[in-house]
């Protein structure tokens, strides 16, 4: 995410343009005398290299065909995992390595380039891990890291406690999952890995691992050294990709998208080829498929319907060789009984059992999930495997495929339950102590059953009981059957497979299951049930927020948070048009409409609507042209044209503060950007998304955000005040979304614009997969802190003081020593350090510090000439640069600073002294030398008694 700021800093600050390679003659003689170059690639290293359909793609490949378009080198590329690689580079029979880190006793017999890639590292959590607010809150956490990784000893030093090391990424994924560790931190390639896995629904990616003296794993091309000018076409070609470039590449192949496809196969939806007899038995039968009522989220009842991953993969298995079926629903051992008894043709979930084969035929196994166990809270403080619970009441589900294994343990007293609601269930009111379950399904009724008491203790280890794998089970004498369900099962593809399991087990099904169970009261419910649809009226015009399309369709953030509200409440949310914003809000006084979806609240319309809390809270920015100086504040704005979209409620507010800013009511964001671009006004204010999404797709680059003012716009969702149920409702309904999904929902739109806007940027949007995934954590928490941090970078005032920074300071420093250089004139500079300025915070509190921060800068302004910089150094540490000023001047000024601050009464109550150090600028001395002068005076001031001005 941060780097999806720097990237719209990028787009909207610094649009550059790639430029021509330029080889050397030499270069271009080799290329003509080497057409063909000799490159060892890694076939299973994906993204980077990999092999899909039988082609070698990735990051990497894409890369090398960019350079040898731009060379002219053709490559001849060798294949082979990375040690093999590595020895046939060493022995010079290819002569480039791709993926290689730079190592120094690699130089022996590479010549490096840059790299082309840093692999990030990235840090999972479990979605139960509370707030992350950034790598403070590992600390004290169990984290999870790899053998021999090589940030071991960095990220040991930081978190400061014993890091829990695994030998595999299945064990460390594991460990997640099963709370034996709160957080792992693995690489980016490996997500494919975790993706792969993701029945672990519950792991989150949360953060970029960063610490001081980890470098990012570096992947670059090696050269062997003997070929210099192989080496610098290479580096040539790299330097001139070009942002725009490496971008579009990243977001090529880092994407969550993109390595989720690379999973599957390509579409290829092919159908199974049957014989005549086979076809014949379909045309005649009706196949009787027995599924479990509650093996969630497999197979599970839902209003009488049957739903879930194993009845969607048998229809779809249906499908592929035109069966028609009808599935009976039951608990687990009467369809078990039912099959045995040839009731059913076909049992699905069925595990392989060598008993079972008596009546079975086993399908390949379309599934594997883990079985854990699963106890009440701290029941189990010193949990150490099966032993743990000897002769404990443990429950267990009749006829499952581990019984017997379980049973022959003979640990503990086996409770037998009918179906696994019954035994969480059995569980949560202390009859039982633990419980043998799936992993899925025991999550969901621990959360269906608001069962909070219950965790996960373990899983049930491999070797006691294998995972268990989901098979369909066919009638042993029914061979055609079988031999039509193999078939089916084989054309399925893994693209397909993909798909079923990303929609049941991947983000979007937890988002499902959140549209449900919004907890209405009767008065909610009987009110919505008198309502055929709920009317909204909309600002037409502020994309992403909302806007009607040319198709009179509404679209945008707010467009997405009202079709998951509408979702929740199960009521159709429909659009009134209406050409205006003013318009909409007619007819809501006028009953015309219900609600108003994206709103800010004001006293006044508070006559007439009732807001829910908002649910996007965003900055209003300044959007300027390029050369226009930094905006920090309103106050900035004074006497100034600007521009802003009409009606907007910011219009009073900041008539109100500064009546002198000349507003100018612009009817769109893209006709106030426009009117900046032609010199018509000097800036155009509106939330960052709105002005990021214009600026992108009308391609104003010359236009950058200049600043941020003091005011959050806050869009909540308006309805109408003599329907006050409305409220509660949305309300409701808001609440239920969650801040995360609302940031993805915006991240969406602000990415969206910019696929439209570039070609080469098509991918940009899931760029960094930060969006995909992560959006949202990030996007709060870091993506406005370092927007800010880059706007605060840029400001010149000091927050607490509003005195000048440091980097005014550092500015003007250099400004003055120019200026000396050129002219007779020399300045000086006084440094001040408040005494003892400990004590006040020590005794009085911090906010008493910040006051008495706040008093002293007001001396110092106030006792300063107009010529005088005056500024904030940092702390309690402050500076004043005294143009054209000789020490004479400069020591006469301290002088009385002193005296008008030892005289003054604080807030805090007891008085202050202050220690100065001067110093003047010697003609074209360093500034450091100018400033440690001072800060040496200054010293000397404080160990000769403070109170005191002494001379550097
Ligand atoms: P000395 O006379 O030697 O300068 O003693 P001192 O206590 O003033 O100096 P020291 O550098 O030990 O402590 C400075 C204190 O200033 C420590 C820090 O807590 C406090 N301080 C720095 N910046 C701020 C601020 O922004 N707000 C508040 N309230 N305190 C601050
Ligand atoms: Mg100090
Ligand atoms: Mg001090």
């Amino acid at each position: 995410m941060k780097n999806f700021i720097r990237f719209i800093v990028f787009v909207l600050l610094f649009p550059v343009m790639a430029q021509a390679l330029e080889l050397s003659v030499q270069e271009k003689e080799f290329i003509a005398n080497n057409p063909k170059v000799k490159i060892a690639l890694m076939p299973d290293f994906s993204p980077f290299s990999f092999i899909k359909e039988d082609r070698i793609v990735g990051f990497e490949n894409d890369l090398l065909q960019i350079i040898s378009q731009e060379t002219g080198l053709r490559f001849d590329k060798h294949f082979g995992v990375w040690n093999k690689n590595l020895k046939a580079f060493q022995e010079k029979s290819v002569d480039i390595i791709t993926s290689i880190s730079y190592k120094k006793e690699r130089e022996a017999f590479t010549t490096f380039t840059t790299p082309y890639y840093n692999i990030p590292i990235m840090i999972f959590v479990r979605d139960d891990f509370g707030t992350y607010k950034g790598m403070q809150s590992l600390e004290g956490k169990k984290v999870g890291i790899l053998k021999d990784v090589f940030y071991t000893i960095e990220l040991e030093k930081y978190t400061n406690n014993k890091l829990h090391i695994y030998e595999t990424y299945d064990e460390l994924t594991e460990a997640l999952v099963f709370g034996k560790i709160d957080a792992l931190i693995q690489n980016l390639p490996n997500i494919n890995y975790l993706i792969k896995k993701n029945l672990y629904t519950n792991l989150v990616l949360v953060d970029e691992l960063e610490l001081p003296g980890i470098k990012k794993e570096d992947l670059r091309f090696g050269i062997n050294p003997d070929k210099p000018l192989l080496y610098s076409i290479m580096q040539k070609a790299l330097d001139n990709i070009g942002e725009e470039r490496w971008t579009a590449l990243s977001g090529k192949w880092l994407s969550v998208k993109l390595i989720d496809e690379m999973l599957g196969e390509q579409i290829n939806s092919s159908l199974a080829l049957l014989s005549e007899e086979e076809k014949k038995y379909l045309e005649n039968t009706i196949v009787k498929i027995g599924m479990i009522r509650d093996y969630y989220p497999f197979s599970y009842e839902e209003n009488g319907k049957i739903n879930g991953f194993s009845f969607e993969y048998f229809k779809l298995l249906a499908s592929k060789v035109g069966m028609k079926f009808d599935v009976e629903v039951d608990n687990w051992s009467p369809t078990l009984h039912k099959f045995e008894n040839k009731k059913i043709d076909i049992i699905d979930a069925i595990s392989y059992t060598r008993e079972r084969e008596e009546f079975a035929n086993f399908s390949n196994a379309y599934f594997h999930i883990p079985n854990a166990i699963f106890a009440r809270k701290n029941s189990f403080e010193e949990y150490g495997g099966l032993e743990s619970l000897r002769g404990k009441k443990v429950g267990i589900t009749k006829n499952i495929y581990y019984f017997d294994t379980i049973k022959e343990l003979g640990l503990f007293e086996l409770v037998v339950f009918e179906s696994s609601r019954e035994k969480i269930k059995a569980l949560a009111l202390g009859k039982i102590d633990a419980a043998f379950n799936n992993l899925t399904s025991g999550q969901k009724y621990i959360l269906q059953g608001g069962d909070t008491n219950i965790e996960v203790l373990d899983e049930l280890a491999d070797e006691i009981v294998k995972k268990e794998d989901l098979k369909l089970g066919v009638s042993k004498e029914n061979v055609i059957l079988y031999s039509i369900v193999e078939k089916a099962m084989g054309a399925i593809t893994a693209n397909e497979k993909t798909k079923l399991v990303n929609k049941y087990f991947g983000v979007g099904f937890q988002k499902e299951e959140r549209d449900k169970n919004i907890a209405l009261n009767t008065e909610e419910r009987e009110y919505l049930e008198t309502k055929k649809e709920i009317r909204m009226c909309s600002i037409p015009n502020i994309p992403p927020l909302e806007q009607i399309d040319e198709n009179g369709k509404h679209k945008g953030i707010a467009e997405d948070i009202i079709q998951i509200v509408s979702k929740k409440i199960q009521k159709p949310i429909v659009l009134v048009p209406t050409q205006s914003w003013s318009k909409s809000l007619e007819n809501i006084k006028d009953g015309k409409c219900d609600i108003l979806p994206a709103a800010m609240k004001t006293q006044n319309r508070q006559h007439y609507m009732n807001f829910t809390t908002p649910y996007l809270i965003e900055a209003l920015v300044v959007a300027t042209k390029d050369d226009k100086f930094f905006i920090e504040n309103s106050s900035r704005l004074k006497n100034l044209k600007i521009g802003i979209v009409e009606g907007y409620v910011f219009i009073e507010l900041l008539k109100q503060k500064h009546p002198d800013i000349e507003i100018v009511q612009v009817k769109s964001a893209k006709e106030g950007l426009l009117q900046v671009r032609d010199g018509k006004l000097f800036g155009y204010v509106d939330i960052l998304p709105s002005i990021a999404y214009t600026i992108q797709k009308e391609g104003l680059f010359d236009l950058k955000v200049a600043g941020k003012l003091e005011f959050d716009a806050e869009f909540g969702i308006a309805s109408r005040k003599d329907e006050p149920l409305l409220n509660s409702i949305m309300q409701k309904a808001l609440k239920e979304i969650g801040e995360e999904e609302i940031r993805s929902i915006v991240g969406k739109w602000v990415s969206i614009t910019i696929e439209q806007a570039f070609d080469y940027r098509k991918l940009i949007y899931i760029s960094l997969f930060f969006l995909a995934i992560l959006s949202v954590v990030l996007y709060k928490n870091r993506s406005i802190k370092a927007l800010n941090k880059k706007l605060e970078e840029l400001s010149i005032t000091d927050n607490l003081t509003q005195l000048y920074n440091r980097n005014k300071l550092d500015e003007v420093l250099k400004e003055e020593a120019n200026r000396s250089k050129r002219f007779l004139h020399t300045f000086a500079v006084i440094m001040v350090d408040i005494d003892h300025f400990k004590s006040v915070n020590d005794a009085h509190g911090h906010q008493m510090g910040d006051i008495v921060l706040k008093e002293f800068a007001e001396i110092l302004k106030s006792n300063s000439r107009k010529t005088d910089i005056v500024g904030r150094w940092g702390g309690e540490e402050f500076m004043v640069i005294c143009a054209q000023t000789d020490l004479k001047g400069a020591t006469a000024l301290a002088d009385s600073m002193k005296e008008q601050i030892a005289s003054y009464s604080f807030s805090s109550g007891e008085p202050k002294t202050a220690s100065f150090g001067v110093s003047v600028y010697n003609k074209n001395e360093d500034i450091k030398d100018l400033i440690k002068r001072a800060d040496d005076a200054l010293y000397k001031a404080k160990k000769n008694g403070r109170n005191r001005v002494e001379i550097g």
